[in-house]
């Protein structure tokens, strides 16, 4: 689902934030990324939906090589992935329903399919009875749950999530992270960075660690391994 071999980032200010990264994620797997501020892990999730671009190495994403990959090809790469921010992004002026919907409308899904697809994944996130609700009449818990509904209702096969529960209170992550567990039973492959040391070491799960560019740890049922 995704290889990546040798893979270095430098940006153009000359920083280099992936050097000689290695990593191998097969379909359905539940990762979690871990590491100090500044280690890579985003820009290693940014080479994953193209985002940004290896300066070296290959980088292949549900059998796409990134490096050949034709821009006009990268709509087609980013509906396959579903992206949850830390900060939610949802757009504030359009409600809940819209929020989702909008995901299916630039694809030119007919209405009543956009209908009923946007309700059932409002469901399987628990909100469909906040579908006319606009995001700032939502708690924060509430808003990381439409962004997720926003993010699966493609059917992506790979789910990244940002430090999803990073504005979070514990109950609210919690279940947060039991939704996750349930879309990746569905079989989506699940990327999540966090920084949270008691969710990783609760819910167990493989854990990446990334420091100074490169993968530095890779445990089935990790730990999260630092004191922070
Ligand atoms: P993490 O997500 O682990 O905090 P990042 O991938 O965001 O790490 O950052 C890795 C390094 O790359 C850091 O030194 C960061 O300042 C730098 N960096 C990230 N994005 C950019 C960018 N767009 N331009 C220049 N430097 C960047
Ligand atoms: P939490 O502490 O879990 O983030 P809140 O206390 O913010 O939750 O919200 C509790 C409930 O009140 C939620 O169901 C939310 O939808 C509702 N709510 C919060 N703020 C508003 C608002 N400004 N307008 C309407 N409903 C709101």
């Amino acid at each position: 689902m995704i290889d990546m071999q040798g893979v270095y980032k430098t940006y153009p200010n000359g920083v280099t934030a992936l050097n000689g990264l290695d990593v191998k994620i097969e379909q359905g797997e539940f990762v979690y990324v871990v590491g100090p501020s500044g280690a890579g892990k985003s820009t290693f999730t940014k080479l994953i939906y193209r985002e940004e671009k290896p300066t070296k190495g290959t980088v292949n994403v549900i059998d796409l090589d990134m490096a050949s990959l034709k821009q006009r090809s990268v709509p087609k790469l980013r509906r396959q992935i579903g992206v949850v921010y830390q900060d939610f992004r949802l757009l504030p002026t359009l409600t809940v329903y819209e929020n989702v919907a909008f995901a299916l409308e630039v694809i030119e899904e007919n209405p009543k399919n956009i209908r009923r697809r946007v309700m059932d994944v409002l469901d399987q996130v628990r909100l469909k009875n906040k579908a006319r609700f606009l995001p700032d009449e939502l708690s924060g818990g509430e808003q990381q749950r439409v962004s997720i509904a926003r993010a699966i209702v493609n059917y992506p096969k790979i789910l990244i999530a940002d430090e999803p529960t990073g504005n979070l209170d514990p109950d609210t992550s919690w279940e947060i992270m039991h939704i996750l567990e349930e879309i990746n039973e569905t079989g989506t492959t699940i990327l999540m960075a966090t920084h949270s040391q008691e969710i990783v070491n609760t819910i167990r799960k493989r854990v990446i660690a990334i420091e100074d560019g490169m993968v530095v740890r890779d445990e089935a049922r990790g730990e999260y391994g630092y004191e922070y």
